[in-house]
C-alpha cells in the first residue's frame, strides 16, 4: 500500500460508508475526530477516548511545534508512542492558528512567519516546514498548509487567497515524503464562491491527493451557507478519495454534512463544551451548571451508554461543576465524545442500511424537540404559580456556537 486506502463501502444519496486505511489501522466512515490539541484530549486518558469509540485523533502542529517541539516528539518514538495513542493520528498544518493564535504574523509567497503565544519566540512556518513537523510527529494524515481565507471576503480577496493556498497545496506535494499508510490531504479554498470553489477542486486534483479537505468554512458564516458550499463544491471531488470537513461541528452540522457527502470531521466543541458545562444529548444541550438539574436524579441521557450516564446523576454532575471539581469536566468530556461517536455509529448504520434520511430526519426532529424538565425539587419552593404554563426556557448555551474553529488554546 502507497499513501492511505480509501474504500467506500455504500452510498444512500449523496451520504457515504466507507473506510480509511492506515498504517496504525482503519477508521469507519463517517467519522468523527476528537481534537488532542497539545499530545492530549484535555481531560481524557487515550483509553477512556478509545473507549468512546474514536478511531482517529487530531494534533495540532502549531502548539506542537512550540511545545514540546517535533524534534522532541520524534526523539521520544513520534506522536502515537508519546501520547500512547496507537490508532490513526491526523495533524492540521498549523496555518489555522498561526492565524487565531500568534502575534506579529507577516504572510509572504514564502510562508509566514510569526512569534508564538507561549513564550513571543519567533518561527516560521513554510508549506516544507509545515509537513517536515507532520513527518516528525508520525502523523498519518498529514494536511498541506494553507491559509484559511477569513470570513466575509470579497471575491478578489478570496481568489487571491485561494490561489496562494493552491501554490503552497503544490509545494506541499513535492516535500511530503511518501511511505506506506502514510497520506497527505490538499485543503479546498474558495470562500462562498462556486466559481473560485471549483478552480480549488479541479487545481488540487490535478496535484493529486489521498484525501480533500474543505477549508475555509465554520468560520462564522453559519449552518445554511455551510450547506449550500457543501451543495455545490462536493460533487466536483473525487468520489474515490475521503473528504473531510475542518472544524465542523454541532452534531445538526455532522448530520448535515453527512447527508452532503463528507466522510470526515473534527471539532473542539464537545472536548471544550465539556470542560464549561455543556452535555450534547439526543434532544439537544443541556447547560448542567444551570439550577434546574440540582435536584435531577436522572442521567444526562438516558439512552447512553458513558460511565457519566451510567453511574451519576445530572445533580451529582450539576454539584461538581458548581464545587469546581476536576472530575465535573472529566465526565461531560467524555459523554460528549461519547455521544458523538453514537451519533457517527447510528449514521454509518443507516447509510449501510439504505435508510440514512429516515434515521437522520429522526435524529434531527429529536435535537430541536430540546430536554424534559425535570419534576419539582422536593428541597425546594414550591414553583410560582405564573410561571407554570410557560413552555420550557431554553438554556443559554454555555459556550457560543457560531465559531466552531478552534479560535484559542484548546
Ligand atoms: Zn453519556
Amino acid at each position: 500500500m502507497t499513501g492511505i486506502g480509501f474504500e467506500l463501502l455504500a452510498t444512500d444519496g449523496r451520504a457515504r460508508r466507507g473506510r480509511v486505511t492506515t498504517a496504525h489501522g482503519s477508521i469507519e466512515t463517517p467519522a468523527f475526530m476528537p481534537v488532542g490539541t497539545a499530545a492530549t484530549v484535555k481531560a481524557m486518558t487515550t483509553d477512556a477516548v478509545a473507549a468512546t469509540g474514536a478511531e482517529i485523533l487530531l494534533g495540532n502542529t502549531y502548539h506542537l511545534m512550540l511545545r514540546p517541539t517535533a524534534e522532541r516528539v520524534a526523539q521520544l518514538g513520534g506522536l502515537h508512542r508519546f501520547m500512547n495513542w496507537n490508532k490513526p493520528i491526523l495533524t492540521d498544518s498549523g496555518g489555522f492558528q498561526v492565524m487565531s493564535l500568534s502575534d506579529l504574523r507577516t504572510m509572504s509567497e514564502e510562508g509566514v512567519t510569526f512569534k508564538s503565544h507561549l513564550d513571543g519566540s519567533r518561527h516560521h512556518l513554510t508549506p516544507e516546514r509545515s509537513i517536515q513537523i507532520q513527518h516528525m510527529l508520525d502523523s498519518n494524515i498529514t494536511m498541506c498548509l494553507d491559509e484559511c481565507t477569513p470570513f466575509p471576503a470579497t471575491p478578489a480577496q478570496a481568489e487571491s487567497s485561494m490561489k496562494l493556498s493552491m501554490r503552497w497545496a503544490k509545494r506541499s506535494k513535492d516535500a511530503f515524503v511518501e511511505r506506506p499508510g502514510y497520506g497527505l490531504f490538499g485543503i479546498v479554498q474558495g470562500s462562498v464562491y462556486p466559481e473560485l470553489r471549483a478552480e480549488s477542486v479541479a487545481a488540487l486534483s490535478d496535484i493529486g491527493f489521498d484525501g480533500y479537505a474543505i477549508g475555509g468554512l465554520a468560520v462564522g458564516e453559519g449552518q445554511e451557507t455551510m450547506f449550500t458550499v457543501l451543495d455545490f463544491t462536493e460533487p466536483a471531488m473525487l468520489k474515490q478519495r475521503p473528504r473531510y470537513l475542518m472544524g465542523v461541528g454541532r452534531p445538526s452540522d455532522l448530520i448535515g454534512a453527512v447527508r452532503r457527502g463528507v466522510d470526515m470531521f473534527d471539532c473542539v466543541m464537545p472536548t471544550r463544551s465539556g470542560r464549561t458545562g455543556q452535555a450534547f444529548v439526543r434532544r439537544g444541550t443541556i447547560n448542567i451548571r444551570n439550577a434546574r438539574h440540582a435536584h435531577d436524579e436522572r442521567p444526562l441521557d438516558a439512552e447512553c451508554g458513558c460511565p457519566a450516564c451510567q453511574k451519576y446523576s445530572r445533580g451529582y454532575l450539576h454539584h461538581l461543576f458548581k464545587a469546581n471539581e476536576m472530575l465535573g469536566p472529566m465526565l461531560l468530556t467524555w459523554h460528549n465524545l461519547h455521544y458523538y461517536q453514537d451519533l457517527m455509529r447510528e449514521l454509518r448504520q443507516a447509510i449501510a442500511d439504505g435508510r440514512f434520511e429516515t434515521v437522520a430526519s429522526a435524529l434531527e426532529a429529536r435535537l430541536a424537540e430540546g430536554d424534559v424538565e425535570a419534576t419539582t425539587d422536593p428541597l425546594g419552593k414550591p414553583p410560582k404559580p405564573q410561571k407554570q404554563n410557560r413552555p420550557p426556557k431554553a438554556e443559554k448555551p454555555a459556550t457560543p456556537n457560531t465559531a466552531d474553529q478552534d479560535t484559542t488554546d484548546e
